[in-house]
């Protein structure tokens, strides 16, 4: 499925930039968020035979021995994304839809509880748990990562997953904090060490670590408010977390979160990043997350890109559009769903193409970034431009892809597919762009899955028309595995 919808969607068709077609928009390179004066050419026009824009190569060229992307997913997969993403992108089910969703996930009542209602259990686990999340026990994730494998996906991301979200300034009877209590920080700590060690050990080499901070409770929540340094606990927990990770050959991702946050964020990644991603020829092992729906988005990437260089550690990282617009500081955050998506958009292009200022002296291939996101119309134009330059050997960077569960399995399956057909047609060459995505998946019980989802449903409203278009696709794969489609 895709995401779900809110009554009044973007519409991502609207979105012009110079990577997505020839009508674009004229952006500056490094301009504020404001400003519109620019003279940037088109993505990539140096070559006649690459000399086109995104609208007028088809969305698919599939190879008659390739199958269609969605033909790999099962057919209860289609028909829960298709009944879910209908109440979701419904204006009258929406609010039901959603209000049922948030009191499964926030009732102290054991009969809305699934985990221990097992009649609530029978309709929630088939129809939404088994949709979304990994699973309760490592059987159960491993099973569902050994299906996301058997789909083509790269690999799993999987995350251990408690969020604190805060509410307002420095609000301490929120976070329960108490600056006395060091064993309490301590204690918490521990508990998330272990539960990110035991993640790690239900993933296997090439998979990722997905971490959020704040996982490690209200104390260390507050460190990251008030813009502590890491206290010594919990940077011995992620060196700990770092090395059993780095052992097995998989990567880490750390999530970005509020701004009263980020900050701080920022800082002990950048100190875990100084001292895990070296050396610079090697794939890093820890990325640090940039939302490019901040006016500082830019910025922030140049900044990690001069810092890295002056240091002499591997830059990484996972781009999305950022999740708390309704819950963070608006002014820090671009005006318009538009402006986010050029600036999203602006990025990518620019780091793939080597145009960052920062750029200028690095080598091809020594930073890593991973797209995380399910705007298809990003996602896809990322994938060809970086085909595009690979062909000609001007890609400066390649770029990973990440989608969560149940979410955007479209374009999900398109890339793999993509990834496919090169494999099949150009046997991988040297020129030649494989490109590589990864599911994020997300374990737990079933309530704490509900809440978790909750939250999703609130970042992914702006779906809406994507969503639309999607379904259609959901409905021709279905009628065609029944026999009924003539078209395809
Ligand atoms: C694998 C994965 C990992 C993620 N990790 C993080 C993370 O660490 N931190 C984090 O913050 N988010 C994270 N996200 C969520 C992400 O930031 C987006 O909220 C979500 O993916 C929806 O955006 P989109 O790019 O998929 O597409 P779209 O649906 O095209 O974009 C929706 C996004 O556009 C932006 N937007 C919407 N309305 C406006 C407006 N009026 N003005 C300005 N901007 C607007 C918001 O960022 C909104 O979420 C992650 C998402 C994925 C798929």
């Amino acid at each position: 499925m895709a995401s779900p919808v809110s009554k009044t969607g973007f519409q991502p068709r609207l979105i012009i930039h110079p990577f997505l077609g020839t009508r674009a928009r004229p952006r500056c390179r490094f301009q504020s968020s404001t400003s519109t004066t620019t003279t940037r050419a088109p993505y990539y026009n140096e070559q006649a035979s690459t000399n086109k824009t995104l609208d007028t190569v088809p969305a698919r060229q599939d190879a008659p021995s390739v199958r269609a992307p969605l033909a790999r997913l099962s057919t209860a997969s289609i028909l829960r994304t298709l009944f879910l993403g209908a109440v979701f992108r419904s204006p009258l089910l929406f609010r039901p839809g959603f209000a049922v969703f948030e009191k499964i996930a926030n009732s102290p009542s054991v009969w809305m509880n699934p985990d221990k209602n097992p009649l609530l259990r029978m309709i929630v686990y088939p129809l939404v748990y088994k949709q979304f999340c990994a699973g309760r026990d490592q059987a159960e994730i491993a099973h569902t990562s050994a299906e996301v494998r058997r789909l083509g996906f790269s690999g799993v991301v999987l995350c251990y997953g408690k969020e604190v979200q805060v509410q307002g300034g420095t609000n301490d009877e929120f976070l329960g904090y108490n600056r006395n209590k060091v064993p309490a920080l301590d204690a918490e700590v521990a508990q998330w060490e272990d539960g990110n060690i035991e993640t790690l050990n239900m993933i296997a080499e090439g998979d990722w670590l997905g971490i959020k901070f704040t996982g490690a409770g209200t104390n260390i929540t507050k460190a990251l408010m008030d813009g502590d340094a890491a206290p010594e606990r919990f940077v011995k927990a992620m060196d700990r977390i770092c090395e059993t990770a780095m052992s097995k050959g998989c990567r880490i991702w750390i999530d970005a979160e509020q701004q009263v946050l980020q900050p701080a964020i920022d800082r002990w990644t950048f100190d875990l990043m100084r001292r895990y991603n070296k050396p610079l020829g090697r794939q890093a092992l820890v990325y640090n997350t940039i939302q490019a729906y901040l006016k500082s988005a830019r910025d922030k990437v140049q900044h990690q890109l001069e810092l890295a260089q002056r240091e002499g550690w591997r830059p990484a990282i996972k781009l999305v559009r950022g999740a708390y617009i309704a819950n963070d500081v608006r002014s820090k955050i671009h005006d318009t769903k538009e402006d986010t998506d050029a600036s999203y958009n602006g990025i990518v292009e620019d780091l793939l193409q080597g145009r960052f200022p920062a750029q200028a002296n690095q080598q091809p291939e020594e930073i890593d970034l991973l797209l995380a996101g399910h705007n298809t119309r990003t996602i896809r134009a990322a994938a060809r431009l970086a085909t595009d330059l690979a062909a000609h050997r001007k890609l400066q960077v390649r770029p990973e892809f990440a989608q969560l569960q149940g979410m955007a399995d479209d374009i999900g399956c398109e890339i793999v597919q993509m990834a496919d057909q090169v494999k099949v047609h150009d046997r991988a060459s040297a020129s030649s762009f494989v490109p590589k995505v990864y599911k994020c998946l997300t374990r737990g019980s079933i309530q704490e899955c509900m809440q978790y989802l909750t939250r999703r449903l609130v970042e992914n409203r702006g779906a809406g028309d994507r969503m639309k278009l999607s379904a259609a696709e959901y409905r021709h794969e279905l009628l065609r595995r029944w026999g009924l489609s003539w078209n395809r």
